[in-house]
């Protein structure tokens, strides 16, 4: 291919990165400074920390989230580049984890909460345990209907990684795209859709792989959803920011009108 042939780079006023972990999460060693930098370093505008809250059988202590909060307030204005919002990642599953997980949240400010499933039938999708004895598709059907129940009896913003079912799999190919699981993916869809609330595209999944998902965020456009928030789920430093770009160039290619952010649990939309 020619030079001229290349596609132009789009360029994007504002770059956000609505998932990130810090030390308060109870499988995450970094700091909230080394986050805040490798933020600035990765060109990003907006970003939320959503350290985990899970009552949900995931064997982590959930965080403390206001001493993470105490902690970053008193950074936060070294970094005036960075609009900087104050989450939590619940962990969704009963009616009682979401009551213990938000019971655990009282009186502390947040400004976004991203509803994951991270727990199938007692067994937590991270572990090579959930793989055995089940095909790709009965391991994405399981996550996908606690997914369809989980969301219908918890309290969120936005629903988390779609995907997580793929991440960690042991299958020769992780993608997942529309055409196979659609009554599942539609089922979802309109709930999060008729609720206000909505989709994360979260950049983790993907690990080294070609990005995925193009006709599942395309299908969540078509039954309506105005938006979506993007996520790279670090853990590290060195993972802030990863691939956001490329997640807001394929919301744009599903004809996604907004990337919102979040204030007070309220959203705000940027055109993109
Ligand atoms: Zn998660
Ligand atoms: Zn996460």
């Amino acid at each position: 291919m020619g030079i001229g042939n290349q596609p132009k780079e789009r360029f994007y006023t504002m770059l956000t990165d609505y998932h990130l972990h810090t030390c308060y999460s109870g499988d995450s060693q970094a700091p909230i400074k080394a986050q805040l930098d490798a933020a600035v370093a990765a060109g990003l505008t907006h970003i939320c920390f959503t350290d985990h809250v899970d009552y949900d059988g995931v064997d982590l202590i959930p965080a403390d989230l206001a001493a993470r909060n105490e902690e970053l307030l008193a950074i936060a204005s070294r970094y005036p580049t960075l609009d900087i919002s104050l989450g939590m990642e619940l962990g969704m599953s009963t009616p009682e984890s979401n009551r213990l997980s938000h019971q655990h949240a009282e009186n502390v400010h947040l400004d976004f909460i991203i509803g994951s499933v991270h727990m199938v039938e007692n067994t937590n999708v991270f572990y090579p345990e959930y793989y055995n004895g089940r095909s790709k598709e009965q391991a994405c059907i399981a996550y996908l209907e606690k997914l369809s129940r989980a969301i219908r009896i918890s309290q969120f913003n936005v629903m988390g990684h779609y995907d997580f079912c793929t991440k960690y799999s042991p299958y020769p190919s992780r993608a997942m795209e529309y055409e196979m699981f659609p009554e599942l993916f539609d089922d979802i869809f309109h709930y999060i859709i008729e609720t206000g609330r909505g989709i994360e595209i979260n950049t983790s999944a993907w690990r080294d792989d070609p990005a995925w998902g193009l006709s599942i965020i395309f299908r969540y456009r078509e039954l309506g959803g105005e938006y979506v928030t993007i996520g790279s789920d670090a853990h590290q430093p060195q993972r802030v920011g990863g691939r956001v770009k490329e997640a807001t160039d394929l919301a744009k290619a599903a004809g996604i009108r907004y990337i919102a952010t979040f204030k007070n649990l309220k959203p705000i939309m940027h055109k993109i």
